[in-house]
């Protein structure tokens, strides 16, 4: 029997699908999937079994646009099924332009969407400390109407005008996690945990069963792509962003670019803060995580830059033992 083909996660920042800025139409979605989609068949050819994770900031925001603008019309939804609304488009776009590729290489495979949900804990300090800003700025006026009247939290941002702020708790638990690896596993392409996965808390129903709630909060799409590489045994995590490699002393005239690294090299660089929180910093932890739960390897790179990453030519990247 041949051998089972080994698992890679690969997570696709904003940038992949958002090439133009928050505005992009659904053609310039086509573009950026149909780029992303070829540059991935080289994992097909390098016969791994791939799992696609992807954020969706952008989009998401597009639609508490869509939400603020037509409620007067129709029901505003929650935030979990925004999130939800997003992986089904977006995993419907990548689905549609990978699938083009293959049959470009005369490739027969199948490719599936999971809308994934991911547990996350009630009692994260997350939600008693909501840091995510999302959606439009709004008056000081209109913010503080929300946050009376929907109890929404509210911050000023940077200057730039009042907006609603969401928990961002960790990541769990992937609940679909076994349909995923299946399906990877049967050699399908899976795209799952689009902008995280959509944050959903278990609570204890009157006769005692656990339910399921989706909850208004936001789940770092970086620490789920991690956490669902562990969960389906993935050899190779890759975090594809706009960077060719992570760098000591980013940005800086004595700035590095790092080829590999260890676990405890990757943790004295984080002490030092070379990693920005809310950027790098994710990334880094997420790396970490699945080094740590037993991962292999890890990779970070830009999409334009994978091919030579995979031949060990960029990209930074990350061991749990040399
Ligand atoms: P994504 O949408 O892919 O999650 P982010 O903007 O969240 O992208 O994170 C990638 C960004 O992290 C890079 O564009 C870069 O500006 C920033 N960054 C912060 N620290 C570093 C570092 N040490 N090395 C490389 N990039 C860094
Ligand atoms: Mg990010």
């Amino acid at each position: 029997m041949s051998q089972e083909k080994p698992i890679v996660v690969v997570a696709l920042g904003g940038h992949a699908f958002m090439r133009h800025g928050k505005g992009a139409t659904h053609e310039e979605h086509q573009i950026s999937a149909q780029i992303i989609s070829d540059i991935l068949m080289e994992l097909i050819e390098r016969q791994y079994n791939v799992i696609v994770t992807h954020g969706n900031g952008p989009q998401v925001g597009n639609l508490l646009i869509q939400n603020e603008l037509s409620q007067s019309q129709v029901p505003s939804q929650p935030l979990d099924v925004l999130v939800a609304m997003t992986e089904g488009s977006l995993g419907y776009i990548m689905q549609q332009s990978l699938l083009n590729e293959l049959k470009k290489r005369h490739i027969s495979r199948y490719v599936v969407t999971k809308i994934t949900q991911v547990i996350v804990d009630e009692d994260d300090q997350a939600f008693k400390n909501p840091t995510k800003p999302i959606g439009p700025f709004l008056s000081e006026g209109e913010a503080k109407r929300r946050r009376d009247e929907l109890g929404w939290n509210v911050t000023e941002d940077s200057g730039r005008g009042w907006r609603r702020i969401v928990p961002s708790p960790l990541p769990m638990k992937v609940i679909q996690r076994h349909t995923i690896r299946d399906a990877a596993k049967q050699g399908h392409i899976v795209i799952a945990a689009g902008g995280g996965g959509i944050p959903v808390v278990k609570r204890k129903d009157d006769d005692g069963n656990t339910q399921y709630h989706g909850v208004e909060a936001v789940i770092d799409k970086d620490l789920t792509s991690a956490l669902l590489a562990k969960q389906v045994g993935a050899e190779l995590l890759i975090i594809l962003t706009d960077v060719e490699q992570v760098y000591i002393n980013y940005n800086k005239e004595n700035q590095q670019p790092l080829g590999a690294l260890t676990i405890e090299m990757i943790e004295k660089f984080q002490n030092d803060g070379h990693f920005a929180a809310g950027s790098m910093g994710p990334k880094i932890s997420a790396v970490l995580n699945f080094l740590k739960d037993g991962g292999k390897r890890a990779l970070i790179t830009s999409p334009s830059h994978l091919r030579e990453a995979l031949a060990g030519m960029t990209g930074t990247h990350f061991v749990g033992k040399i």
